[in-house]
């Protein structure tokens, strides 16, 4: 029997994306199809995993197995799921809000433990589905918020950063507005070995139009990728959060270790009832 390459518009579900015309998602959700096409996935071997949000609906316009999740559990989820079927390639979508604030907790985790995922955060520094609150990466001065007038005054959550020091093996950011940059990083991200991070710059065109002004701000990061945290360190914090590329990338043992388990799924129960 033949197989037929699938192309990437056959990884599209048919279901119509509900996204604002314009919004960054549309870019990414291409990219996405157009990465499994690349790698000959078979749709079989694919699961989509997401929390809530306008960047977690997701799941519905990707024909593969998928879950939309609980807000902000989109990565125990996608954890659970891999380790009881390794052999899928288990890609995770979210935004900065469900990522960030209400995940903060499991983004930390998922790194360090260093799972075979590939986390893709669509970051348009808003809560989009909600009607445009300040998110954890808006800047502390945004005020256009009605709840907060004044800004939120806080400082900004630094998604790279913070996924280099939690121990992420991979991490990239990609801009919806570079399809094909993107594209090739979702192909590297999803190939790596262990927990994958892809940092997308996605812009909500409805809430944040000064977002538009990022098509003129991005650049390559200066250097990279670097396989030493120290030096990968040392270019996030010189950047001024418009870097795009494959910043870090380092073989590490992936989680979990290749431990059997001593007994059935029936024994474990029988062990835990008595
Ligand atoms: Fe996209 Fe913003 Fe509309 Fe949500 S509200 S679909 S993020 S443009
Ligand atoms: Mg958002």
């Amino acid at each position: 029997m033949t197989t037929v390459a699938l192309k990437a518009k056959d990884y599209k579900s048919g279901v119509k994306p509900i996204w604002c015309p314009g919004c960054g998602h549309f870019a990414v959700f291409a990219a996405i199809t157009r990465a499994l096409a690349y790698l000959e996935l078979p749709k079989e071997r694919v699961a989509m995993i997401s929390g809530i949000g306008c960047s977690s609906r997701l799941p519905a316009y990707v024909d593969s197995y998928g879950f939309h999740g609980l807000h902000g559990r989109a990565l125990p989820l996608a954890t659970g799921l891999k380790v009881a079927r390794p052999e899928l390639n288990v890609l995770v979508a979210g935004g900065d809000g469900d990522g960030f604030s209400i995940g903060g907790n499991h983004f930390l985790h998922a790194c360090r433990r260093n799972i075979d995922l590939t986390y893709i955060v669509m970051d348009n520094r808003v809560y989009g589905m909600t009607k445009g609150q300040a998110s954890p990466t808006t800047a502390p001065d945004w005020a256009k918020s009605k709840m907060t007038p004044h800004g939120t005054g806080v400082r900004r959550f630094q998604p790279a950063a913070i996924a280099l020091s939690a121990g992420a093996t991979f991490i990239a950011r990609g801009y919806s507005g570079d399809p094909k940059g993107l594209t090739h990083m979702l192909v590297e991200a999803i190939t790596h070995p262990g927990f994958s991070f892809l940092h997308v710059l996605s812009p909500c065109i409805t809430f944040r139009p000064d977002q538009r002004s990022w098509k003129t701000g991005v650049h390559a990061f200066a250097e990279g990728p670097f396989e030493e945290p120290v030096e990968a360190a040392r270019e996030i914090h010189a950047d001024d959060g418009l870097g795009l590329g494959v910043l870090y990338a380092e073989k590490l043992p992936v989680w979990p270790p290749h431990i059997k388990p001593s007994g059935s799924l029936a024994e474990v129960e029988r062990e835990f009832l008595t």
